[in-house]
């Protein structure tokens, strides 16, 4: 028998390779925006006629090709970026296969274009189905421009296998977005059929967000920085109301690079936990540099996946990060972080984390004096009134009614809040010494007493952990607590944390603990009882970072000391419940999660007439 075995001919070879590559026309955006970048490009446009289909070009002004290399590039294997296979480990740049060019040009007609800097005329060729058609020495601008025509067109079940325009056109955005997202230092354009879609000067990360995703997601973004041993994070998340239906604009960057990972968004979901309703999902824009021997980047070139060697802990950091965050910044949309970048991190739990060796040195110097100044003043200086908060009558989701409910001390209106008050003396009342309900703009609202002041004060108690020194009454007579053994190790580990939240105690050596000094908030009587549900809820959550743990604390002394129902409460403290409620990060759920008010529209209310 004669043999069978034949080589394939490189242009089928190329084919094949291709289908790999190069599955929709968002894959060739992905592969040449890439090289752009690669070849130190500081301004890159992409032009689209009919999703890709008729043309996808790009334009940099990159370093260029020579004539050979020119020709090189679109051979199988070849690239500039790496010479032996120890460079894989060493990589700084997108590409490294050399297959897309090859990809490309065997499915489409190609024409490139390009110049070197220090060369004064450039070279253009032309490629049809992988088959060179023409070269030649043209005049063109130093940098590269390719234009890919007829994308699949010796492929017509591809052809085919495509999408509406629409949907091809949004992948092409999605691809285009993830890169621009990556180099906020390189300007993008995109023209899609004659109109321009986007245009991206160069600036800083959150300028670039705000270029992609519109000025409106400016006042949404709450800034997230943290570096450790293993991993660096930069970024933004945005705050837990404006959380959507839709997994949109979520966004990891891994040494820039974009990547998918479900293990690493449920950490961002994790943090959100409380905040967001089930079904909703927070936009994240978030930039991790982790060391490059620490991951492996699946070499397919069209995956987005990737493996971390210690997951765990990143997953740990980043959601403790967010927390953390979440707790600080989210006070007032009026705030620009860009401006001070000492606000960035007012406090980091890191620090908080090796206070071990504490040597007193000023105990009146307070590094974060002014932005605490800045940051909570509104809160206790400014009252504004959370009515003119209700302006959003005509959406009738319920979560999303509730999106502007934000403390924006500046556009506190007077006139909506009279509007209220008109109709009675007071603006709230009790029921069934439970509920204040009070009437607002759109209609009613409910507010769960004790849910309402659970999330009061867990957001005091966290900030007083965490920003430290607050006020703490001493007791005439130290009161004695007796805990059991392993509570006991438990409360040693949070000594200094309570200490921070306005709690003094020693321990004596028969295990009593002796309370010298409580915070403000609670009263002496609650103390036992408040030691014992502390160290049950430290021992029950398993906080996997200090931050984590001195969450638990607030939440828990919030529980315990939140005032419950059964209470009746005068109209003062009916309308300071309500008052600060709506000066809260997060009003709309108590810090475990719970429903703190729900309002009823007027229509609602109607149709409840009506039938
Ligand atoms: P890879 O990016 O994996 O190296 P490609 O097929 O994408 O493979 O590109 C092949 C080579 O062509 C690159 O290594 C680079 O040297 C060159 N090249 C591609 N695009 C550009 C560009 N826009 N500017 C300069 N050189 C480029
Ligand atoms: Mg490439």
């Amino acid at each position: 028998m004669s043999d069978i075995i034949q080589l394939l001919p490189d242009n089928v070879a190329n084919q094949i390779a291709a289908g790999e590559v190069v599955q929709r026309p968002a894959s060739v955006v992905k592969e040449l925006l890439e090289n752009a970048v690669d070849a130190k490009a500081n301004s890159i446009r992409l032009i689209i006629k009919d999703a890709g289909r008729t043309l996808i070009q790009i334009i940099d002004n990159g370093k260029g090709m020579s004539q050979t290399d020119a020709r090189l590039a679109f051979e199988r294997h070849s690239t500039s970026k790496i010479k032996t296979a120890d460079d894989l480990y060493n990589l700084h740049t997108n590409g490294f296969r050399g297959e897309a060019l090859a990809s490309i040009a065997a499915i489409s007609h190609v024409t490139l274009r390009s110049k070197q800097e220090n060369n004064e005329l450039g070279t253009k060729i032309d490629i049809k189905g992988g088959d060179l058609t023409a070269q030649e020495i043209i005049s063109t601008p130093n940098g590269t421009s390719i234009e890919v025509k007829n994308l699949f067109y010796n492929i017509p079940a591809r052809r085919n296998f495509l999408k509406s325009n629409t949907v091809e056109t949004r992948h092409i955005i999605d691809a285009f977005q993830r890169i621009a997202l990556t180099y906020p230092n390189i300007s993008f354009s995109m023209i899609h059929n004659d109109s321009e879609i986007f245009n991206l000067k160069i600036g800083n990360l959150k300028q670039r967000i705000i270029g992609v995703f519109g000025k409106k997601i400016d006042e949404k973004l709450i800034p997230i920085s943290e570096e450790t041993e293993i991993l660096k994070i930069d970024g933004y998340v945005a705050k837990a109301n404006f959380a959507k239906k839709k997994r949109g604009e979520q966004f990891y960057f891994v040494n820039d690079r974009f990547i998918k990972s479900h293990y690493l968004n449920h950490a961002v979901t994790s943090a959100f936990e409380e905040l967001i309703p089930h079904g909703y999902h927070p936009s994240y824009f978030l930039y991790l540099q982790v060391p490059p021997n620490s991951i492996d980047i699946n070499i397919h070139p069209t995956k987005t996946e990737i493996k971390f060697d210690n997951e765990k802990d990143l997953y740990a950091i980043i959601r403790s990060t967010i927390k953390h965050s979440l707790g600080q910044y989210n006070v007032s949309p009026v705030l620009d972080f860009e401006k001070d970048p000492n606000l960035d991190t007012p406090y980091n739990f890191r620090n908080k984390a090796t206070s071990t060796p504490k040597i007193e040195v000023d105990s009146n110097f307070n590094p974060f004096k002014n932005e605490e100044k800045l940051k909570y003043n509104p809160k206790k200086e400014i009252k504004p009134s959370w009515e003119a908060l209700y302006t959003d009558t005509d959406n009738t989701d319920g979560f999303n009614s509730l999106k502007n409910i934000e403390v924006d001390v500046e556009n506190v209106s007077q006139n909506l809040f009279d509007e209220a008050k008109e109709q009675t003396n007071y603006s709230t009342f009790q029921v069934h010494q439970r509920y204040i309900v009070s009437s607002i703009k759109s209609g009613i609202v409910l507010i769960d007493q004790n849910a309402a002041h659970q999330r009061i004060l867990y957001e005091e108690f966290l900030e007083k952990i965490t920003i430290k020194g607050i006020g703490s009454q001493h007791l005439l007579f130290p009161k004695e607590i007796s805990l059991n053994k392993s509570d006991i190790l438990i409360l040693k580990n949070i000594q200094l944390d309570l200490e921070s939240a306005g709690f003094q105690f020693s321990i004596t050596e028969n295990d009593i603990i002796s309370v010298s000094a409580i915070p403000t908030t609670i009263s002496e009587n609650m103390l036992q009882n408040i030691f014992e549900k502390l160290t049950y809820n430290i021992k029950n959550e398993v906080p996997e970072s200090s931050f984590s743990q001195l969450d638990s604390i607030a939440k828990s002394l919030a529980k315990s000391t939140a005032i419950k129902k059964g209470r009746k409460l005068n109209h003062k403290e009916q309308e300071e419940i309500v008052n600060n409620l709506f000066l809260c990060k997060e009003p709309n759920f108590t810090p475990r999660g719970k429903k703190t008010f729900i309002i009823l529209t007027l229509e609602e209310l109607e149709e409840k007439f009506n039938f």
